[in-house]
């Protein structure tokens, strides 16, 4: 990845949420600066109109560019010559949907946190109206940035793993293992479904872990069977949820999405078998990646091992050694994004490799699977279709 633009950056971009008091707003900051592809320009920080505005200014922005609410943000922003390009859109699930509609309504390219939206429907819409309107947009896994991932996603796609058997894969981690959500803003809203939507930890953490099994497999999720609990006291939606996945091309799999897992302490990983080889891929090791080629001793590819593909050498930033990992992620898919949005707006083709980010599509299939998952666990684990229809 190269820093080809310097203090020169050629994208303006804006913020909806990603607060003082927020959790993600400041990965999506770093992420953008990294490169500097993007400037922020400016900003509907908060639900609190006040605190938002004292945000803006302790980030330099000018103070007729931090906003109020979004819509006063979308109407001021597209009345000017020097209107952002970009929206980052990070607050809590229940308002993606419609930020995000107005955002692209008013022909300006989001990038999105997941879940992208609480229903397939909205999540189509989305894709509909973008389409439409021509812009581009990216739903924020932010985990398939990682280099090793990359790596995994090559080797499939090089059939270096052979025919896919078996895709396992986890995000469980103990941070919600006592009822946090009577004194955390960020954990309160995601254990109410007015906010949240139907699920805690499926839409939290679990599409997380099914968009890496879909980004290194290539392959949808066809149907799942899913069984889901809630463990901690006082608390409506599930904190933990096993859910058994058949693939589009005949792999089977598992997923289990967890926040009492104690011990675990961000459990993310995935495994993957094939005919030929497995990988194995922790994200608290994220510089390492276990293959056990059939009939051999497993070894560790590292950053520097050379066998790694062009997509994940790409993502190189310091001399291997040194660690590398969670900004890192989160800056490659906001690169590649807009590596991809510069190719547009100056009517080039892209590289290929900046194609990898994840995409609206991406984000409206975890959705899906989240509300086949919701159906399933209702109906005592029955199989129900959690792939998007083809002909989208
Ligand atoms: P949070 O509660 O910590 O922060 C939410 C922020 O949004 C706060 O600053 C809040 O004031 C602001 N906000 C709320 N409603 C708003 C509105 N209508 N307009 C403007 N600002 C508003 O939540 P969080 O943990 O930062 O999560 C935000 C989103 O990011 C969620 O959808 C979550 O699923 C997602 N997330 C993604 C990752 C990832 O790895 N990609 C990690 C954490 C969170």
């Amino acid at each position: 990845m190269s820093n080809r633009f310097h203090n020169n950056p050629p994208l303006r971009y804006g913020m909806v949420g990603g607060g003082v008091t927020s959790q993600i707003g400041d990965s999506h900051r770093a992420a953008m600066r990294r490169d500097s592809y993007f400037q922020l320009v400016a900003g509907a920080f908060d639900i609190d109109k006040e605190r938002g505005q004292q945000y803006g200014k302790s980030l330099g922005l000018d103070p007729d560019r931090t906003y109020a609410d979004y819509l006063q943000m979308a109407k001021a922003e597209t009345s000017r010559e020097d209107m952002i390009q970009v929206v980052g859109v990070m607050t809590p699930n229940s308002t993606h949907y419609k930020i995000a509609k107005t955002f692209i309504e008013s022909g300006v390219n989001v990038i999105l946190e997941k879940p992208i939206t609480t229903n397939t429907d909205d999540a189509l819409e989305l894709m509909r109206l973008a389409k439409e309107k021509d812009v581009l947009c990216a739903s924020m896994y932010g985990y398939s940035g990682y280099p090793m991932v990359r790596q995994a996603r090559a080797m499939v796609e090089a059939g270096e793993l052979g025919e896919i058997r078996v895709v396992q894969t986890e995000f469980a981690h103990g941070n919600c293992a006592t009822a946090v959500e009577q004194h955390s803003e960020g954990a309160a809203w995601r254990n109410d479904p007015k906010t949240s939507g139907d699920t805690f930890v499926l839409g939290d953490v679990g599409a997380h872990a099914l968009h890496l099994a879909t980004f290194i497999t290539k392959q949808q999720v066809q149907e799942v069977a899913a069984d889901r609990q809630c463990f901690v006291k006082g608390r409506i939606l599930e904190d933990n949820a096993h859910v058994l996945l058949r693939f589009e091309k005949g792999a089977a799999g598992y997923l289990w999405a967890s926040g009492v897992a104690i011990g675990h302490r961000h459990g993310l990983a995935i495994r993957v078998f094939g005919s030929k080889a497995g990988i194995e891929w922790h994200q608290e090791r994220p510089n390492q990646l276990f293959l056990s080629p059939l009939g051999q001793t497993q070894r560790i590819l590292e950053l520097d091992s050379p066998e790694l593909h062009p997509p994940a050498k790409r993502l190189l930033r310091v001399g291997a050694g040194h660690p590398e990992g969670y900004f890192e992620a989160f800056s490659n898919i906001y690169s590649d994004f807009a590596e991809v949005l510069l190719a547009k707006l100056s009517g080039e083709t892209p590289d290929q490799l900046s194609l990898d980010f994840p995409t609206l599509e991406d984000g409206a299939h975890g959705v899906k699977f989240i509300e086949a998952c919701v159906e399933s666990a209702d109906n005592n684990g029955c199989w129900v279709n959690s792939k998007l229809d083809d002909s989208i």
